[in-house]
């Protein structure tokens, strides 16, 4: 019999079973993969250590405006994709040792809900049965695959997970889809010389991220030979050929592989949410601010919700329902979850975006200023432009929202994030002290820009 068990071993479910030994509780955790889950294994780590080895080829390209200079320079697919996996099996096992640590069972195996009884919720594993008095629900997210004919049996076709273990670098990528991932992989792909091309539905790339950034992010890799389609409707696919449609025009474009990049669909069947009665809400576990389900002592958190759809609000879900199983007192808030997109530049940002604001009706008051203000950032960055914008309410002045084109902005975000969290205002910001010479100052600066 255990206090809870958690079916998916994600940041959702491996940071709430963590948690959760160690205030005492006993935990079972089913993981029918790899722990770590998406994130560790096909998600978060493995594009970020590829962006750094493509940051790092890009850095040593451009050293001569630094007085470095790399001649011969070449790399190595096969040596940063093992590099990657490297990376990875090493996270997958600091998961493993943390469950140890926090005694955790672990058991590598799909679970089946049975149903609720009086003995508690009941899972079949294939020797037998668990019974927990509680159960988190963090089976994850999966890849959505839209139905544009041709992408079925398609071996050009990849998605996130294909994509991460190419043998071989394309010499074309066409992406379908901006958004985080897509932009991402493109960054990747860009800077080691594949040729990419985006085809996007909206009229901008990532959705959700200030716009204005979005488009300067987007007219940065135009520069170094990104190739956009906005505003464009995939129709089909014929092997290597995408043909999209835009102002009623078709075109086809050849690429030889094709990311679908389109979006991420919670994981809802195939382990008997039926068994229990769950309720969905499009597409998604309906959860409230507790992560509690419509079924007394079901929890769920992460992507299974289809709400965030990011590891960061994922663990914190997890732990808001430990630390309530706990006896504690926590509920989820979303206003300062940051987003960051790891380009280079990368953006990130946190709290409203002003289309947000404007479209909730929210009175606000802006300012924004170029990277450049920051001295640390014009010396690490050579000929580069960037911004931070903050937002605030238009009447106390409260932080509602910081967005920041430029590196390092997604190590920078947190400071935004818990000054919206500690609901600070400009008043209060100015009085902060930030280091000295760090590209952080330009939050400073833009805050007190209010003023001045
Ligand atoms: C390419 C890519 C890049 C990303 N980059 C970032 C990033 O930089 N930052 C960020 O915050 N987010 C990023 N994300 C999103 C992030 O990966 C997810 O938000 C996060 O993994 C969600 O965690 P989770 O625990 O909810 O689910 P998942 O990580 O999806 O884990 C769910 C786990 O449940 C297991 N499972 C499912 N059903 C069962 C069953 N019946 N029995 C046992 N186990 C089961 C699965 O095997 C899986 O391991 C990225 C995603 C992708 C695809």
């Amino acid at each position: 019999m255990y206090d809870l068990a958690i079916i998916g071993g994600g940041p959702a479910g491996y940071v709430a079973a963590e948690r959760a030994g160690a205030k005492g509780l006993k935990v079972v955790l089913f993981e029918k993969k790899d722990l770590g889950g998406v994130c560790l294994n096909e998600g978060c780590i493995p594009t970020k250590t590829l962006l750094y080895s493509a940051k790092l080829y890009d850095n040593a390209k451009g050293g001569e405006k630094y007085g470095v200079e790399a001649n011969d320079l070449s790399f190595s697919f096969d040596k940063m994709m093992a590099r990657k996996q490297k990376v990875v099996k090493k996270l997958v096992g600091g998961v493993g040792m943390k469950m140890k640590q926090h005694k955790v069972d672990v058991i590598k195996e799909s679970a089946l809900i049975k149903g609720r009884t009086q003995r508690g919720i009941e899972i079949s594993i294939q020797e037998g049965e668990i019974v927990a008095s509680n159960l988190l629900i963090c089976t994850g997210s999966e890849a959505f695959i839209p139905p544009i004919p041709g992408l079925d049996n398609n071996d050009a076709i990849l998605t996130n997970r294909e994509i991460l273990d190419l043998k071989e670098q394309p010499e074309s990528l066409v992406i379908i889809g901006g958004g985080v991932i897509g932009m991402e992989f493109a960054s990747f792909f860009n800077s080691l010389g594949t040729k990419v091309t985006i085809i996007e539905m909206l009229d901008e790339i990532l959705t959700g991220m200030d716009v204005e950034m979005s488009a300067m992010l987007r007219q940065m890799y135009a520069k170094k030979g990104i190739e956009y389609h906005l505003s464009s409707k995939v129709t089909k696919v014929d092997g290597q050929t995408v043909t999209f449609e835009k102002d009623g025009k078709s075109t086809e474009i050849k690429g030889d592989k094709i990311l679908v990049s389109v979006g991420r669909k919670p994981v809802v069947t195939g382990f008997g949410l039926e068994n229990l009665g769950v309720e969905l809400f499009r597409g998604g576990i309906k959860v409230d601010e507790k992560m509690r389900t419509n079924i007394p002592n079901v929890y769920a958190a992460g992507d299974v919700t289809g709400f965030s759809l990011l590891a960061h609000t994922a663990s914190r879900e997890g732990e808001v329902v430990v630390n309530n199983l706990a006896g504690g007192k926590d509920q989820m808030r979303y206003n300062a979850i940051p987003g960051v997109v790891y380009t280079n530049p990368e953006i990130a940002g946190v709290g409203l975006t002003e289309e947000a604001a404007k479209a909730k009706g929210i009175e606000y008051k802006v300012a924004q200023l170029p990277m450049a203000y920051a001295g640390r950032f014009i010396a690490e960055n050579e000929g580069g432009s960037g911004l931070c914008k903050v937002l605030v309410g238009a009447k106390y002045g409260e932080v509602l929202g910081v967005h920041m084109l430029g590196n390092p902005s997604s190590e920078m975000i947190y400071g935004a994030c818990m000054a919206i969290e500690a609901e600070m205002t400009l008043k209060e910001l100015e009085q902060v002290v930030f280091p000295h010479p760090t590209v952080s100052e330009i939050f400073k600066e833009t805050v007190f820009s209010f003023a001045h």
